[in-house]
């Protein structure tokens, strides 16, 4: 189907009801990130490929769970303590050039490579190509990766960083919905006062709220007598207002204190980014399971990087990342800062992202409380073939579709 107009007028993307992981301490089960349930395929070859599942689970953790880093690059940097003690005495403009030189200065690393890194992708590739030869098959069916048959997903994310980002939002918002998208918005819910009627207008348009953590203060993750004092507070406030999913400040983060937080689903964590204060990446262009939550790496490089670190016109990086995460089938997630991004010129850059992204036919656009949703009954659902018929039972297994794995773009 070609659209006419660079307007979408279909109706809004679907909606799976999200897992209301409640904050409560009864905590939502996570699931595994083997390449046999990544892959999810027919559940009666699993003791066949006992030995290769076991193997996968390690190499896959490597990635996710950025093992391939120093134990010491996988928290916050000592030396941002300094820094964030005379932060707020900087200007922002002398900030940006002072983070921008530090970003020249710094090292390049080799892995993962930027914008885009295939090792995980290769990998999963490899792994299915070497079971199958295993198993003596050329094609197999597997569970769809996305609902509906959908081939690909966006998801669009911003973090207001301040009361101008924040007053900057609606506007933001009503350009979404000319595309017919809606996004999620991440508040730090204790640095300046958040506006909730306005929050509360969104969510009745569709758009979701999560929380950034407290304050871009870098203390939540600085110790463990900070995480300890600092997440019940958290806790709390998300609670309060309905927040079922989580983004630490300035990305700074360890995974292991990540996992102690009763939210439904991460966002701290980027497929690739060396320019964060906490360079690294999970390699992954997928969801997937951070102990009992759904980890959903941001997939697009960040506006604030490219603008103001790297002085680049971002839509040439977003074009090029998005049409390669498209092709792969994988999700595109985007993390764009209505502060940075919500006037002028850089307005009109995220509404070329949108007109792109929007022209994606088969993408299932979707709120990540979705995606983490769907993402849980996928790894509950067990797909089943009987002579060239496959069927799919489990929760939420209507939405699924069989698929052959000779038709994916990820085997290609
Ligand atoms: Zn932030």
């Amino acid at each position: 189907m070609a659209l006419s107009a660079s307007i979408d007028t279909r109706e809004p993307s679907v909606r799976i009801e999200p897992s209301r992981a409640s904050l409560a301490p009864t905590r939502a089960r996570g699931g595994s990130n083997d390449a046999f349930s990544f892959w999810k395929l027919p559940q009666d070859w699993e003791a066949a490929l006992e030995c290769e599942i076991a193997e996968s689970k390690a190499i896959a953790q490597h990635y996710l769970f950025e093992e391939y880093l120093a134990r010491e690059d996988r928290r916050p940097p000592s030396r941002m303590q300094a820094y964030y003690a005379i932060k707020s005495l900087i200007p922002a403009a002398v900030r940006h050039r002072l983070n921008s030189a530090a970003i020249k200065m710094r090292a390049k690393r080799e892995f993962p490579r930027w914008p885009c890194e295939s090792a995980l992708v290769d990998y999963w590739r490899d792994w299915l190509r070497i079971s199958l030869h295993a198993l003596k098959m050329s094609d197999a069916w597997h569970i769809g990766f996305w609902p509906d048959g959908m081939k690909s997903c966006i998801v669009l994310t911003h973090d207001v960083e301040s009361p101008l980002g924040m007053s900057r939002m609606e506007r933001m918002a009503d350009l979404e919905e000319r595309y017919n998208f809606r996004s999620s918005w991440n508040l730090p819910l204790a640095q300046y006062e958040i506006d909730w009627k306005l929050v509360e207008r969104l969510r009745q348009r569709g758009f979701e709220f999560g929380a950034h953590g407290l304050s871009h203060d870098g203390r939540f993750f600085r110790s463990e007598s900070d995480f300890t004092e600092l997440a019940p507070l958290l806790q709390e406030r998300a609670r309060e207002h309905g927040l079922n999913g989580f983004r630490a400040p300035s990305t700074l983060r360890r995974g292991e204190w990540i996992t102690r937080l009763s939210f439904d689903f991460d966002c701290s964590f980027s497929d690739s980014d060396p320019y964060e204060p906490q360079p690294g990446g999970t390699c992954s262009v997928f969801p997937f399971f951070l102990a009992h939550m759904v980890e959903l790496p941001y997939t697009m490089p960040q506006d604030h990087t490219l603008i103001h670190l790297l002085h680049r016109s971002p839509m040439e990086i977003w074009a090029m990342k998005a049409k390669w995460i498209e092709s792969l089938g994988g999700m595109i997630l985007t993390l764009v800062h209505p502060d940075y991004c919500g006037s002028g010129n850089y307005l009109d850059e995220y509404e070329n992202l949108l007109k792109q992204l929007n022209d994606f036919q088969s993408a299932w656009r979707a709120l990540p409380s979705e995606v983490s949703a769907w993402w849980r009954c996928r790894d509950r659902m067990q797909l089943t073939v009987r002579g060239d018929f496959p069927s799919i039972a489990g929760p939420g297994s209507d939405r699924a579709v069989a698929r052959m794995l000779s038709s994916e773009p990820l085997v290609d």
